[in-house]
């Protein structure tokens, strides 16, 4: 999918569309002077290396803006939160992401919004990182339950992040 900048006003909220790599142009995206900011990232599906050294340098220019929230993260933003700490520079916080699900009975897939607070939390000095995502759903297709498809050691790493 062709990458594609769309800004809302009110509140500031930029939603990045398709994929993250070499023609991704983030320089044009309008970004508030002071204050926080949400970045929708639900239509993520590829980021490629190219498009993350692009990331990581306009992400890490909005030090100005805190925090900058990551709204709606898909899994394949997730992952890449995960491998590269740059991602998410300090001063950003991971609002809510996407759980994929499998159905067995009906090979269903679905996702669920993981929302931070109810259902997850980072490490801090004080608190160890809660995780309270659901390992198991009804499947909305079949009713019968249907699985978390993550491994969480891997998907939830960045939880154990002290930030
Ligand atoms: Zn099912």
């Amino acid at each position: 999918m062709k990458f594609k900048l769309d800004t809302q006003t009110h509140p500031p909220t930029l939603s990045l569309i398709g994929d993250i790599d070499e023609s991704s142009d983030f320089t044009k995206a309008e970004v508030p002077k002071s204050g926080a900011i949400a970045i929708d990232l639900s239509e993520i599906k590829h980021v490629n290396s190219m498009g993350l050294r692009a990331w990581v340098e306009w992400i890490t220019k909005l030090k100005h803006l805190s925090p900058i929230f990551y709204r709606r993260c898909s899994s394949s933003v997730i992952n890449q939160i995960n491998i590269l700490d740059g991602f998410l520079p300090r001063g950003s916080i991971v609002e809510s992401f996407f759980v994929p699900y499998h159905c067995e009975p009906c090979d269903n897939t679905f996702n669920y919004l993981a929302q931070r607070g109810r259902d997850f939390r980072e490490v801090t000095l004080e608190q160890p990182e809660l995780n309270a995502i659901p390992t198991s759903m009804t499947c909305p297709n079949c009713g019968k339950m249907a699985e978390a498809d993550i491994i969480e050691g891997r998907y939830l790493k960045f939880l154990k992040r002290s930030r």
